[in-house]
């Protein structure tokens, strides 16, 4: 069946707030308010079909389109008994009106149709030469400017040299005769600027000027905005033509913009400003300072009055705070604009529950009117957000939250000032887990290399740490001990300010405002516990993480990486002692080291989350990671040889050298990590498993109950390591639990991380009492990019350029790394139906990664500490998405 042809034009009595797709998100309030009986000026609506249509032409007009155009222009002069550019002048605004609000747009163009003889027409009429003229002249100025893009000071230049003629400050000040010459004036510019006058005829201008709101759609600056809002470029924009109404008329017209609410607050309360004898932009162009509100009930008493009953009559019907714009014409009350209001994040959270208590909303709805990057906001240090600064270069948004400090080059000058208490900033070319202390005590961490699952993303990720990685155009050079940002070079000491939501970074410090987990926050996030179906985990290694998640509404640990408990300094001796044993003996007695200092982390979890389920995963990366770097060993031993220093100290560095070339591997990622160690050394996964039974009792010995206790085999790919492992570790509990006399409920689960394990998911379902999808090592091999290069190089290309529609590792990949952990969903359960199935990859605490999860049917997702909120939020906003989608 063949389409209806696009319907272009539409008087504004056709038109309704549901139209918004066809008539712009200005287009459809205005026939809204006309339909309601709420004064606005009569007009017409040039559909985004039109637009999109004169784009697809590369700028021509579809055919018929002007005609339409002429004809909604001849069915309003008849309405109003006016005409354009005849006796009883009929002028006319212009104003662009995208779907969404877009403030890259086209400005609007005001007094359309006033020419050198309507001039004189509308002067006689309002019996008002002075307004008249001023209406010309700001014509003369907007349609220069908008339309024909003569630079806008050519024609401030004239108007403020004149007012310096003229001994005056404002430009209410200049007479009718300054007025006139200034529109002589203003066609010279013209005039000089284009080499052309501008068009005379009011018909030619309202097509350029029409057609300047199509252009408008594609300027640099609406496809920047479009991008950073993620909304989409072909959706075209409307164009608004109306009936002028003139709140420069004297003193008994104004103009004005308010909101129903205080938009900074959330605040029931009036809010907005006026101004007397003005026109549109006076209010927003600062020329003159705008009275509040409150005022006009002074000066224009009706009208106030009717402007009070009507904020709340159109908040009551759109059930959100309104932005409202209007105007006053002698003392008649004209809305030219409503549109739900822009708030902060704060006023967003008060807004939605005092509209649920006010009887309003449900808590549903309000669930809907919050997005969850609000929450992230108020959950972190912000900059304030008057700030007016720009950044000097930006990175990837690895951590949210915004940090100040002096910067510093490395974790040990970090940890030795920031444990002092000074506020520092470090600045890595990446970080490593060497770098901890230092990460542990900065305000924040700035790196020029690695993406959203680098080790600093992850890192501060957990600890809530502002995080700003990737930033490539920075230049580090350690051993100057300097930082490049384009021209400037920052030494240690400079101060730094991070926006690690935004990914900007300033030269500067920047004032900063607190967290605000207010009671809103509280009280929107326990409404989405009600209706959320997802259990929602966290992601911690420390009791201390434990216990932060928990406080932030975490319901247990999805997952505890343990190779920290591998790194720390007081560890890596005995850790390397392992590794580097020659036989069972010695490596037995450096695992025995280990155990009880495990053993004691454990308990720190455990004791944070007694009563909860506490994923524990074993030990994950490969081993060269515990070793010295080749390159330094390398370096080590020529120097020791050139040096000819102790013959026993040379010795050993080459026996280390010689394991670190043995164990050195090409691609360490795909190599000898996770299970695959533990397949090698069973003694790891063994000093673990009981290290976790021994911590498990002894937190239930002391505190009369302890955590839930699963135990996570890493990087399986084949049914026969987890078979494998699972006996291992079942072996050692029955030891343990035998030994000590007591009963402990252990559970042995799987990440499921890898393309394989995936698609044998129901071989490997057999050995598995749960699964968790490890989504960044499943990103990393289900779409084969390596999660540690590809976001410093062509995959922020790739985003920007619009090859795909975002960073696979901050929000999951829907058709591929999303379809395979379907398959493994699907495979897992068809052996067994009850299977418990999470995630536990950093999109864990991704909104659009979590409405795919809740349609997948899986059981919980797990993020980090600080992101628990967000994940719950969201998690129950995918139920609801789910319900409309079902509804409708
Ligand atoms: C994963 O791969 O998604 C995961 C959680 O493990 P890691 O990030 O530690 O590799
Ligand atoms: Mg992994």
């Amino acid at each position: 069946m063949a389409a209806e042809p696009a319907k272009y034009l539409y008087d504004m009595s056709e038109g309704s707030a549901q139209m918004r797709t066809i008539l712009g998100g200005k287009g459809a309030n205005l026939a809204e308010m006309k339909r309601l009986g709420i004064p606005v000026p009569d007009g017409f609506t040039v559909s985004t079909a039109a637009c999109v249509d004169t784009m697809a032409a590369h700028g021509q007009w579809p055919a018929g389109l002007w005609e339409d155009v002429q004809d909604a222009l001849a069915r309003l002069e008849e309405r109003t008994g006016r005409t354009l550019g005849g006796e009883r002048p009929l002028l006319l605004s212009v104003r662009s009106g995208a779907v969404f609000s877009m403030p890259g747009m086209m400005d609007t163009i005001l007094n359309l149709g006033i020419g050198d003889e309507t001039v004189e027409a509308l002067a006689a009429e309002a019996d008002n030469a002075r307004f008249a003229w001023d209406s010309y002249r700001r014509f003369l100025q907007m349609y220069g400017d908008v339309v024909e893009g003569v630079p806008p000071h050519a024609y401030e230049d004239e108007l403020t040299a004149l007012k310096a003629r003229r001994g005056v400050d404002q430009d209410t000040d200049l007479t009718t005769e300054d007025l006139q010459e200034l529109v002589a004036t203003f066609k010279d510019v013209s005039r000089r600027e284009l080499g052309r006058d501008l068009p005379i005829d009011p018909r030619e201008q309202l097509r350029g000027a029409i057609d300047a709101v199509f252009r408008s759609w594609d300027t640099p600056r609406a496809r920047v905005y479009r991008r950073a809002n993620d909304i989409p470029d072909d959706l075209g924009t409307a164009v608004n033509v109306m009936q002028m109404v003139f709140g420069n008329r004297g003193e008994t017209s104004a103009t004005g913009v308010c909101f129903t609410r205080n938009p900074s607050t959330g605040a029931h309360e009036l809010y907005g400003e006026f101004l007397v004898n003005a026109q549109g932009e006076d209010v927003v162009a600062g020329i003159r300072t705008p009275r509040p509100l409150a005022e006009m009930e002074e000066v224009l008493p009706e009208a106030y009055a009717q402007l009070v009953q009507t904020m709340r009559d159109l908040e009551a019907h759109y059930k959100d705070m309104q932005d409202i714009e209007f105007t006053v014409e002698d003392g008649t009350l004209y809305l030219l604009q409503t549109r739900n209001g822009k708030r902060t994040a704060a006023a967003a959270l008060k807004v939605a529950r005092d509209m649920v208590d006010e009887g309003v909303l449900t808590r549903e709805e309000a669930l809907q009117r919050v997005e969850p990057g609000q929450l992230d906001q108020l959950l972190h240090p912000a900059i304030d957000p008057d700030h007016g600064r720009t950044p000097v270069t930006k990175g990837l948004p690895a951590s949210p939250g915004a940090a100040v400090g002096e910067l510093v080059f490395d974790a040990d000058t970090a940890a030795e000032r920031g444990g002092a208490g000074e506020p520092v900033v470090l600045v890595r070319y990446e970080t490593t887990p060497d770098d901890i202390h230092g990460v542990i005590v900065a305000q924040g961490v700035l790196t020029a290399h690695g993406g959203m699952t680098s080790h600093a993303a992850v890192v501060a990720r957990g600890m809530g740490k502002p995080c700003v990685a990737g930033a490539s155009a920075i230049r580090i050079n350690t051993a100057e001990q300097t930082l490049t940002i384009g021209e400037h070079v920052y030494r240690e000491g400079d101060l730094l300010t991070l926006d690690g939501s935004t990914g900007d970074v300033y030269g500067e410090a920047l004032e900063l405002v607190p967290p605000q987990i207010n009671e809103d926050f509280q009280a929107i996030v326990g409404w989405a516990d009600e209706v959320r179906r997802l259990g929602v985990r966290a992601n911690a290694d420390t009791g201390e993480d434990a216990a932060k998640a928990r406080e932030l509404g975490a319901e247990g640990i999805g997952l505890c990486r343990t190779e920290h408990m591998f790194m720390a300094a007081d560890r890596l001796p005995a850790v390397r002692r392992m590794i580097l044993a020659q036989d069972e003996d010695a490596r037995a007695e450096a695992l025995e080291t280990i155990l009880p200092m495990q053993q004691k982390d454990f308990e720190g979890i455990f004791a944070a989350m007694k009563g909860l389920p506490v994923t524990v995963r074993l030990l994950d990366p490969p081993l060269h990671e515990f070793l010295p770097n080749l390159v330094e060993q390398s370096l080590l031993v020529q120097r020791l040889e050139l040096t000819g220093g102790d013959p026993q100290e040379l010795e050993s560095a080459r026996e280390l050298l010689g394991q670190v070339k043995r164990l050195h591997e090409l691609n360490p990622m795909l190599g000898t990590r996770g299970c695959r160690l533990a397949m090698l050394y069973p003694e790891i996964p063994e000093m673990q498993a009981r290290a976790i039974v021994r911590a498990a009792l002894a937190v239930r010995e002391r505190e009369g109950e302890t955590a839930g206790v699963e135990i996570m085999i890493p990087l399986v790919a084949y049914a026969n390591e987890l078979a494998t492992q699972r006996e291992v570790v079942e072996r050692v509990v029955a030891e343990e639990l035998e030994a000590a006399g007591e009963q402990l409920d252990v559970t042995v689960g799987t990440m499921i991380e890898l393309p394989r394990a995936a698609i044998v998911a129901d071989q490997i379902a057999a050995h598995a009492d749960f699964f968790s999808f490890g989504t960044n090592d499943l990103t990393q091999t289900g779409i084969g990019i390596s999660r540690d290069d590809a976001e410093g190089g062509f995959l922020s290309a790739y985003v920007s350029e619009d090859v795909i529609p975002a960073n696979p590792f901050e929000s999951i990949d829907r058709d591929g790394v999303g379809g395979l952990v379907g398959i493994g969903a699907e495979r897992g359960r068809s052996v067994k139906p009850g299977l418990k199935l999470g995630v536990c990859g950093e999109h864990g605490g991704d909104p659009a990664s979590i409405q795919l999860f809740e349609e997948l049917g899986l059981d919980y997702v797990s993020c980090s500490p600080y992101r628990v909120p967000i994940a719950r939020f969201s998690a129950a906003r995918a139920v609801l998405k789910g319900e409309r989608r079902a509804d409708g």
